[in-house]
């Protein structure tokens, strides 16, 4: 395999920059651009130790740096790595990157050094994806999540469901195939519990992924509501920055303002969108109508009311239009006297939040609310569970198959429709670990990473 080169750290300015190289030549291309001071040679550094020196290309100084060399196979990558650290500026680091590349390593793919790691046999599959995860990981929650999946929790417990299920396939080949010799009979009601113990074991990765994939990508939120309710001003107090226009005047936001904000663990990806309401104005009847095509695709629909006015035709109106969507009623403007009547809210909405999104008021309860609707709680990032659409249609799949065998064993007690089948669920596992998996799903994972990582 080549030797390869990349930055690892961010296309910007800083304090530091990291020059990864690795593969079985990556030594001796830090021995053609690193000169240690005190004239130690780099092919004698032992792994994990540093040295200090200064990076040159053909002997033209470039900077003075650290090299930290890890040796084969206790590194990232399982191969010999050699990172050197010099000053964060952009032109340094490029110049540093340029010399290892003119000096015998080929620049790195989007994360080529995690799929070495992978194809070296430092992470499985699914570790390897929480590499990025990790990195990408924007709070705490997804940060536990990422690490739970780094950790190789989903790993294992795919491994044991992947063990079990070897173990009733050579039960049933050696069955079988050996029909003649001693071998204890196929027991289907045992096979059957078995089975069963191992979809729910399976079912218990899947269980958590809509609110796991909720944490990581954020809910798609529409605020809505007839003018003048406190839709931007809520937006505003959500992201905290004035970004929409709040004026008494009705009408004042004409198209959808978007920004991703948090709330306590979850991320919001609002639109605050125009009120809804029935007018002649044909800009402002535009507006509407991205409006309410925003609500229909949302995920999430925060419609806002006021509290100090009877519901109107509008807010009637609004109601109807959203009938079927995971919804909050948000009565705002709870710092001044209530008038709104909430029978009909409570008929359509579970959730029903007071606010003042003047004063900031009720947020909390807001937060409590989504996360309720999701069904977001601790276990939400505490237990294994898929991370991404690859993983999950891994174990759906596997699901699927341990179905089929179930009712095969229920209504009959053909063994070779079993066989194929059970193999089918242990394919499907094995996919998802990463052990037996094609090399376009392995490029197709690594081409989200990062050049560098
Ligand atoms: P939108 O048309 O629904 O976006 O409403 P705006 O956010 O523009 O607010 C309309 C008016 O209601 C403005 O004068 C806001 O200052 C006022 N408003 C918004 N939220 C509150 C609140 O919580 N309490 C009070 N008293 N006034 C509010």
């Amino acid at each position: 395999m080549s030797t390869i080169a990349a930055i690892s750290t961010p296309n910007a300015v800083g304090g530091l920059a990291v020059i990864r190289i690795s593969g079985e030549n990556a030594v001796a291309v830090a021995e053609k651009i690193f000169r240690p001071h005190g004239g130690k040679k780099v092919a004698e550094m032992r792994g994990y130790t540093c040295a200090y020196g200064i990076a040159h290309d053909d002997g033209e100084r470039i900077d003075d740096c650290i090299l930290t060399v890890f040796r084969a196979p206790h590194s990232y990558t399982g191969e010999d790595v050699c990172e050197v650290s010099c000053h964060g500026g952009l032109y340094v680091s490029k110049r540093i990157l340029r010399a290892a590349l003119k000096n015998g390593a080929v620049s790195a793919e989007a994360g080529e050094f995690t799929k070495r790691a992978f194809l070296n046999g430092k992470l499985d599959l699914t570790q390897a994806e929480a590499v990025m995860d990790v990195i990408s990981a924007r709070g705490e929650a997804e940060l536990r999540m990422a690490e739970q999946l780094r950790e190789g929790a989903t790993f294992k417990k795919a491994r044991a469901c992947s063990d079990r299920l070897l173990r009733i396939l050579s039960g049933i080949a050696a069955w079988t195939d050996y029909p003649d010799e001693d071998i204890p009979e196929i027991e289907p009601t045992a096979i059957h519990a078995e089975l069963t113990e191992i979809r729910a074991e399976l079912e218990s990765l899947v269980h958590n992924y809509d609110s796991g994939r909720i944490l990581r990508e954020g809910v798609a939120t529409a605020i809505i509501g007839r003018p003048n309710v406190g839709k931007s001003t809520l937006f505003n107090c959500l992201s905290g920055c004035e970004r929409s226009i709040v004026t008494d005047i009705a009408g004042t936001t004409r198209d959808v303002v978007e920004e991703t904000v948090r709330l306590g663990d979850i991320v919001l990806r609002l639109s605050d969108t125009a009120g809804i309401h029935d007018t002649e104005d044909l800009i402002e009847g535009i507006g509407i109508d991205i409006a309410e095509k925003t609500a229909e695709n949302a995920e999430l629909v925060i419609a806002v009311f006021d509290g100090n006015c009877p519901l109107s035709a509008d807010d009637l109106y609004l109601i109807n239009k959203i009938n079927n969507k995971k919804a909050i009623a948000v009565i705002n403007k709870s710092d001044r006297e209530q008038v709104i009547e909430t029978d009909v809210l409570k008929d359509r909405f579970v959730h029903i939040v007071y606010i003042s999104a003047k004063n900031g008021e009720g947020i909390d309860e807001l937060e409590n609310a989504v996360k309720a609707l999701f069904e977001i709680n601790s276990d939400s990032f505490s237990v294994a569970t898929a991370s991404n659409e690859r993983q999950k249609q891994c174990i759906d799949n596997a699901i699927r198959s341990l179905d089929e065998g179930i009712s095969i064993i229920e209504s009959s007690e053909m063994y070779d429709a079993l066989n194929v089948v059970l193999d089918d669920a242990e394919q499907s596992l094995l996919e998802l670990t990463g052990e037996r998996i094609t090399e376009a799903v392995v490029d197709e994972v690594f081409s989200h990473f990062c050049v560098g990582k």
